[in-house]
């Protein structure tokens, strides 16, 4: 496959934009560096490169195209707004219908308040979480992302659980100090922080189904024993659904899961491809923000009509009977596919699905927190992404991100992705 015009424009990019990416994911260097592919257009499940070169996607640019590139009722949805005007600075009737619609699917979100992306979100929640009780620290599970502010920069976590260093320059220490990181699915090692840290902490946060070093569920009563604990100490449960939200089903994995977190923040898919985050919760928790409490968080393009309607539409498009059965069903073949491929030519593999969502690890065994993740093999998994790029299949350039079907993806093209599996397995 040739790939020069990326490869040029990879060059150029270099000279004007640091490190040539907007967003370091997107950089090839976990995969054994190269240049990115530079894409041209979109079309329903497919893009096609500078070079013409067509792609089946499977990134949905780290997860919000949901219904893939270009669907109609989203298009129609940000023309209007093009046209009726993008930006007011006044509130509209739109946040109304959005918020409430959120709402409906999402009950535990007493009260919204939209932003510009996930990180913003978080960040805030975070505020609002140290504003309800008075505390600083924050507690979180490793490996988690939460965003890039600095606070959620803190991963690091050796033993059952260890005050924060940040994984960025730039963070000062006493910023860290108050980040304490805990292995996800393990109840013993927060009770254990809780036991030296409760008293001083604000919140949790939590991915409730992790999307961040693969695709890794909850141990059944771990979420439930996670809020039975932090309320005892009186803390909050902050969902981080930033990739969660209308991912498995139409509503946030705690609706799925049946359990309920004090404030969630949300991105990705509510913007139906536009930038948007939104956090919500409990009424005498968000009251705590401005104008109504001493909380402040502000934003110039918060609310904008052409991310509100870009969000209406796509969770619109999501009601329709079977999106998410289909998402389901593909999900499985896809996962079928990989499996059997990799045993059939000796590879051993994890694979952790939950819908239309999955990460295959290069593993031989289980993954229920960031060190089982960690211990796939990164050398393995950036052969096979680079042959299924050469097949024409993009992924994410991580062994820690997961695949996404989305809406537009159709069973032949499902078909031809487990063709194009079985002959990567074949070369690997
Ligand atoms: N939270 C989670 C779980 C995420 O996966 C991400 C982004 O990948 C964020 C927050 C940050 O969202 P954004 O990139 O929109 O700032």
């Amino acid at each position: 496959m040739n790939r020069d015009t990326s490869t040029h424009l990879y060059e150029q990019a270099q000279q004007v934009i640091v490190g040539g990416v907007n967003s370091p994911s997107r950089s090839f260097k976990a995969v054994g560096g190269g240049a990115p592919v530079f894409m041209a257009r979109g079309e329903g499940a497919h893009f096609y490169d500078v070079d013409g070169n067509r792609y089946l996607d499977y990134l949905a640019a780290y997860g919000p195209l949901i219904h893939g590139h270009g669907n109609p009722h989203i298009a129609q949805a940000i023309a209007q707004a093009a046209t009726s005007g993008v930006l007011f600075g006044t509130p509209t009737k739109l946040e109304i219908d959005f918020a409430t619609m959120l709402r409906d699917a999402i009950p535990s979100l007493e009260k919204v308040r939209f932003v510009n992306s996930g990180t913003e979100a978080v960040m805030t929640t975070i505020r609002v979480a140290r504003a309800y009780t008075g505390r600083n620290k924050i507690m979180k599970f490793a490996g988690c992302y939460h965003g890039h502010s600095d606070l959620v920069l803190v991963a690091a976590g050796s033993g059952p659980s260890t005050l924060g260093i940040p994984d960025s320059a730039g963070i000062p220490q006493a910023i860290a100090n108050d980040m304490i990181t805990i292995p996800f699915n393990d109840l013993g090692a927060f009770e254990t922080a809780l036991q030296k840290w409760g008293a001083e902490t604000a919140a949790i946060l939590v991915e409730p189904i992790v999307g961040n070093f693969g695709i890794v569920r909850p141990e059944p009563g771990f979420l439930e024993g996670v809020n039975e604990l932090a309320h005892r100490y009186g803390a909050l449960v902050i969902y981080d659904e930033v990739i969660t939200a209308f991912r498995f089903h139409y509503g946030g994995a705690q609706d799925l899961l049946g359990v309920t977190p004090d404030m969630t923040a949300l991105g990705k898919i509510i913007g139906g491809g536009l930038p948007i985050g939104a956090y919500g919760g409990r009424q005498d928790i968000m009251e705590k923000v401005a104008p109504l409490g001493p909380a402040y968080q502000a934003g110039t393009m918060a609310g904008n009509p052409a991310s509100i309607a870009a969000g209406i539409a796509c969770l619109q498009e999501l009601q329709h009977a079977g999106t998410y059965e289909r998402l389901d069903e593909y999900g499985g073949l896809l996962a079928e596919a990989l499996l059997q491929a990799a045993e059939r030519h000796g590879h051993q593999v994890t694979l952790n699905r939950v819908g239309g969502a999955f990460a295959l690890y290069f593993l031989d065994h289980e993954v229920r927190n960031y060190d089982d993740a960690q211990a796939a093999d990164g050398e393995k998994f950036a052969r096979f992404f680079h042959l299924l790029l050469d097949e024409g299949v993009l992924l994410a350039p991580s062994k820690y991100e997961a695949w996404f079907v989305s809406t537009a993806h159709t069973r032949a093209d499902i078909d031809e992705t487990i063709a194009i599996i079985n002959r990567v397995f074949a070369k690997l």
